[in-house]
């Protein structure tokens, strides 16, 4: 049997496109990935958004009038849907540390940030993993777990996409709210070593010291299945501990081609990756399955 390795497009794909684009995610499908990574929000009038911080970043987002917002904010939470479509997120900001760390993003100006409906309708087939953004340590940041849970929940009902979504988190909140009220969305639990200062916060209750030490163990106890690490955080003998406990390992973000050879030959189960074009050559190199670019009916290739 071939052995598969799952290919997810960090963002999209943050070192090649704007990250959490519509743009984004249609250039990532045409690479050709398994699984759009994304990471979500609510609006102030209960929309589900594509984006990552919990309140608009300077490095990537312009005003309606073009200029760069000089400071974070306003936060997610405080804008309506509609507010929030004024803000550009097409560019990082150039001469930024952040643009440093992806000179090879290609811009596309004029593009917002989507409510989560949009990205699922984007192909009938592609799967998605769905990042909760919430924060233990400043409730006051977002809506709560429970709530923003919910709210995807209802996006993935409206969109017959649970089959097809993963839900991940840091803060295991969400995750246990979902599990207890729908057991058929499937869960990823992230984690990585800053949060392990705060783990009890952040997981809400365990630690690893509860389990003799052992972040994969914790995962197990959870109900899996799939345990999501900071990919420096992982040994062979930790990816074959998860493999007993019956954990898929898709660690993140794995950028560079020696990481993601080290890791496939540690056996973990997928990659989530800013540069999923290089995933793709190291896949094909390595002699196993690359998955296919996609252009599905929903998808407009823009010039
Ligand atoms: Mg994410």
């Amino acid at each position: 049997m071939t052995r598969y390795i799952q290919l997810q497009g960090h963002r999209g794909a943050r070192g090649l496109f704007p990250e959490n684009t519509i743009e984004g995610f249609i250039r990532t499908l045409a690479l050709g990935v398994d699984v759009l990574e994304m990471d979500v929000g609510l609006t102030a009038d209960g929309q589900v958004v594509v984006t990552h911080d919990p309140s608009l970043n300077p490095d990537i987002t312009r005003a309606a009038g073009g200029e760069w917002l000089a400071r974070p904010g306003p936060m997610i939470g405080s804008l309506t849907r509609e507010a929030l479509l004024a803000y550009d997120v097409g560019r990082i900001r150039p001469g930024s540390a952040y643009a440093d760390s992806f000179p090879d993003q290609a811009p596309h100006d004029g593009a917002r940030i989507p409510v989560l409906a949009e990205v699922i309708g984007l192909d009938p087939e592609i799967r998605f993993d769905i990042e909760l953004k919430t924060f233990p340590l400043h409730p006051e940041w977002t809506a709560s777990p429970g709530e923003m849970a919910d709210a995807v929940l209802a996006t993935l009902d409206a969109t017959g996409a649970v089959p097809r979504a993963t839900v991940q988190s840091f803060d295991w909140r969400g995750l246990r709210h979902l599990r207890a009220r729908r057991p058929d969305v499937t869960l990823s639990w992230l984690t990585r070593r800053s949060t392990g200062v705060d783990t009890r916060r952040w997981w809400d209750g365990p630690d690893p010291s509860d389990y003799a030490g052992s972040v994969p163990r914790a995962v197990a106890a959870e109900g899996g299945p799939i345990w999501a690490p900071e990919h420096h955080d992982l040994t062979a003998e930790l990816v074959d501990e998860a493999h007993l406990l019956g954990l898929e390992v898709v660690p993140w973000t794995v950028n560079r081609p020696d990481d993601m050879r080290r890791l496939i030959g540690f056996g973990v189960d997928g990659l989530i990756s800013d540069r999923p074009d290089l995933v793709r050559c190291v896949l094909d190199a390595e002699g196993l399955t690359v998955p296919l670019a996609r252009s599905g009916p929903g998808i407009i290739r823009a010039g």
